[in-house]
């Protein structure tokens, strides 16, 4: 890895450390509803305490659109964020200026002290040099522990990184080895599992991945966008008709690449969108016309398995199947089930990310068992898309 981590950072006690974290917390009625995020942030938090540095948090929170707005203060999620620390946390009403330089100057070594919402400054989303300047002024060294701002050139995220030493945090550095792992230099073979709705949310994702992966498995809804494209009737199952040249073209790029790619053989079908709805398996060129798929069927979940089997690095985003609905979570639970297996026995390397995709795996009971679960959201699908994520490399620049 090419980037500087805490590491490299010794001899910081009375050193001014700006750490941009994520503390963008669900809140319900003035209390943090998941603290997860926090969670994630504070090993990085508190090793930089206990070496004595005198830690400033640097978050955005909700959408403020560059001006203060009083339900989106970080002031709201301190007392969450000293739950998780087992600390009090220090608040300053603003991220510049003087209320900023004066809640600094106050700090002892091993202090920490979180600052107001940067998206309260335009300069912040606009990557403003003298807004990024202000943000340097309460710091001799800069620490990006907020890997999923990082597809955001903004002034805390990335601005920041020119103008101190910088540094990725315990939570980026986990996040970058475990993506460096997943498609960055990974063991062969390599196959994807990309499922949910639409083709038309992943073109990106599936033109990178079939240029990285020797396989490539495609399930849920955008399955069918593919099999239609090939000609299969796919009754009233979600499909954007309107992709099939898309979906060709991604077929087309596969076979140039030398990647794989895995429809489904058969689908679990069902007349309603609902839990328990009445279902049978059926092949996948016998697809009633007025039933739609919900979930891949057994020999498919048996094809993706076996995949999973031969697969040294498996990376997926987007379940199988409509898994919020029993019994339609049955495919994704057991192909999920099979890579925690073999991820367990050390024969397999496991990342996974996306919003549903972690609400899947923990479903299934096995996202411990990943080699690495993302939470990430836009970052990691930006990520997956090949996208340049600006805070990441800034990093490995410097
Ligand atoms: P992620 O958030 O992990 O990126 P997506 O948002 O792309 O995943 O996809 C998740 C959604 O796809 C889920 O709401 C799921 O119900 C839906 N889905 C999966 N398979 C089907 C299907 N066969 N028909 C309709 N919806 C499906
Ligand atoms: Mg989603």
């Amino acid at each position: 890895m090419t980037f500087k981590t805490l590491d490299d950072l010794n001899d910081i006690a009375g050193k001014r450390v700006l750490v941009r974290v994520d503390l963008n917390v669900p809140v319900k009625d003035g209390k943090v509803t998941d603290a997860t995020r926090i969670e994630r942030v504070a090993p990085t938090i508190l090793e930089l305490s206990k070496k004595g540095a005198k830690v400033v948090l640097l978050a955005h929170f909700g959408r403020p659109k560059g001006e203060p707005v009083a339900d989106q203060s970080l002031g709201l999620i301190v007392p969450a964020v000293n739950d998780v620390l087992g600390k009090q946390v220090a608040f300053a009403q603003d991220c510049i200026g003087d209320k900023a330089k004066a809640a600094v100057d106050a700090l002892k070594n091993g202090d920490i002290l979180l600052l107001e919402n940067t998206r309260f400054h335009k300069g912040e989303e606009k990557n403003d040099t003298d807004f990024a300047k202000a943000l340097a002024a309460n710091g001799d060294i800069y620490v990006n522990d907020a890997f999923s701002a990082a597809h955001r050139a903004h002034a805390s995220t990335e601005g920041l990184a020119h103008l101190l030493p910088a540094y990725a945090g315990r939570t980026m550095q986990a996040e970058l080895e475990a993506l460096e792992k997943g498609l960055g230099n990974p063991k062969r073979p390599v196959v994807a599992i990309v499922g949910g709705a639409k083709v038309s949310t992943k073109i990106d994702l599936l033109t990178n991945l079939v240029k990285k992966v020797d396989a490539l498995v495609i399930g849920g809804g955008m399955a069918n966008t593919f099999l239609a494209a090939r000609g299969t009737d796919v009754g009233k199952s979600l499909c954007e008709h309107d992709l099939a040249d898309t979906a060709k073209q991604i077929m087309i790029e596969a076979a140039t690449a030398g990647c794989a790619i895995i429809l489904p053989e058969d689908g679990v079908v069902a007349r309603e969108f609902k839990a328990g709805a009445d279902n049978q398996v059926v092949a996948i060129d016998k697809i009633p016309a007025d039933a739609m798929v919900l979930d891949v069927g057994p020999k498919s979940v048996e094809a993706v398995n076996a995949w999973i089997s031969r697969a040294e690095t498996l990376v997926w985003n987007g379940p199988l199947g409509a898994f919020e609905i029993a019994p339609f979570d049955t495919a994704t639970v057991a192909a999920a089930e099979h890579a925690a297996a073999r991820t367990k026995e050390g024969a397999l390397v496991s990342v996974a990310g996306g919003g549903d995709t972690v609400a899947a795996l923990n479903h299934a009971g096995v996202a411990d068992d990943f080699t690495y679960v993302s939470t990430a959201g836009g970052a990691f699908l930006e990520w997956m898309e090949g996208k340049p994520l600006p805070g990441v490399d800034i990093l490995r620049q410097k």
